[in-house]
């Protein structure tokens, strides 16, 4: 019989979705669904009509694609490097196109050694933990702290606006996630200076998810962590094309591994990562497809960067509704300025299951904090990923609730 890998039996069950989706179906009824991340807009049209044109080169001999560089495009990674890093001195050998950021947060732990320590904050996208999970790095899973025996959880609430210190301890990886999901919070210049100062000094390692910089509008909000000095010595970042121009299921994200960027093997001698990663990504990753790197590139147009703007606006106006409905009420919420994403809290401190079958009676559904993470227990996720009308409607059913 084939031995498996035994750290998959640590992984806790994926709960929260499932749990979710059963709920709402035992409730029935009309819910409006303000729970789960993905957006609801179509695809801006300037992408729509590159792809269309990149279908037709497929039908020609002189514009047929096969296999492509594993490593994305030039002009695509160019046109990264020339707007989303411009002024940043990040090239283009230093991006790798990709299927998605859940993909490269989940596969980047595979450069390091099992003995690095992990810390992640709490609550916490779940890919950075369960990958960790899976390569034995976690520790035991202890069911009454929902919580792992060898990660580092920065415990992210109210009281410290969800903006953790950096740990006391010397940590080999932080995974850091702004804007955050789930609490829509973000980081100030000086704040991310901090980490990357702690970073420095410990020598650790910094992986900085910003699938959701499109969102950002406030001035003072760093987009990509190479805007702090000395970041790309100790930072890999990872974008996507995901919830900016609408590509959840259409696929391309890419993430940045600078050449500054150096790990050591056992006997201290130093290696690049952005060779290792180049290494894994042309030996596990043949490529995104031809026709979706068209449309990626197509958001760096004029009409295209036009048309994500304004159904990013779109997201945010939705944001603005839900903050202000929850406020008109009472209730404390955080995120939907940078971020598609409010974080509330819950009233009386009711546990968030709770809470969300309180909303469910009311028609709308949203995700309960505590399936992030410990430290989400007592809050609650709405997102701003629904039409203007079900997002005024969501909030006058909320309205409604005896409280
Ligand atoms: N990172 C964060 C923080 C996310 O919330 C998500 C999706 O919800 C992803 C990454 C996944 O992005 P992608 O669709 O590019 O895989």
């Amino acid at each position: 019989m084939i031995l498996i890998n035994e750290n998959y039996l640590a992984l806790k069950g994926s709960y929260l979705f499932s749990e979710m989706a059963k709920r709402i179906n035992a409730h029935g009824g009309d819910i409006i669904k303000l729970g789960i991340g993905d957006v609801t807009r179509p695809l801006p049209p300037a992408v729509v009509d590159a792809m269309k044109e990149a279908v037709d080169d497929m039908a020609t001999a002189q514009g047929f694609h096969g296999y492509g560089p594993e490593q994305g495009y030039a002009w695509l990674r160019e046109a990264i490097a020339a707007n989303d890093y411009a002024g940043l001195g990040i090239e283009a050998d230093e991006i790798f196109v990709s299927d998605g950021a859940k993909c490269d947060t989940g596969n980047i732990q595979e450069l390091f050694s099992p003995m690095c320590d992990v810390a992640v904050l709490d609550p916490v996208y779940p890919v950075y933990v369960d990958t960790n999970v899976m390569a034995g790095r976690a520790g035991d899973y202890d069911e009454s702290k929902n919580a792992y025996s060898n990660i580092t959880y920065l415990p992210c609430s109210a009281d410290n606006g969800f903006k953790p210190a950096v740990p006391q301890k010397n940590v080999d990886i932080i995974y850091l996630c702004y804007p955050n999901n789930p609490t829509g919070t973000v980081l100030t210049k000086e704040e991310l200076t901090e980490w990357v100062n702690y970073a420095k000094k410990s020598g650790a390692l910094i992986l900085f998810d910003a699938a959701y910089e499109a969102f950002i509008r406030e001035d003072n909000v760093p987009h990509s962590i190479y805007e702090i000095e000395g970041a790309k010595e100790v930072a890999i970042e990872f974008r996507s094309f995901s919830k900016t121009a609408g590509f959840t299921g259409t696929r391309c994200a890419f993430t940045v591994v600078p050449k500054a960027l150096m790990g050591a093997d056992s006997d201290g001698e130093l290696h690049s990562l952005n060779a290792m990663w180049n290494r894994r990504h042309s030996t596990k990753f043949n490529g995104v497809p031809y026709i979706t790197q068209k449309g990626a590139l197509a958001c760096y147009s004029d009409e295209g960067k036009a048309q994500i703007k304004e159904t990013i606006g779109f997201y945010l106006d939705n944001a603005k509704i839900i903050r202000e409905g929850l406020k008109s009420i009472g209730i404390d919420c955080w995120g939907g300025v940078n971020s598609p994403y409010v974080w509330l809290k819950t009233p009386g401190g009711m546990p968030s299951w709770d809470f969300f079958d309180k909303l469910l009676d009311a028609g709308v559904a949203g995700t309960p904090g505590a399936g992030f993470g410990s430290a989400g227990e007592g809050y609650f996720r709405l997102t701003a990923f629904n039409t203007k009308e079900n997002t005024l409607k969501a909030m006058e059913k909320v309205s409604s609730l005896k409280l």
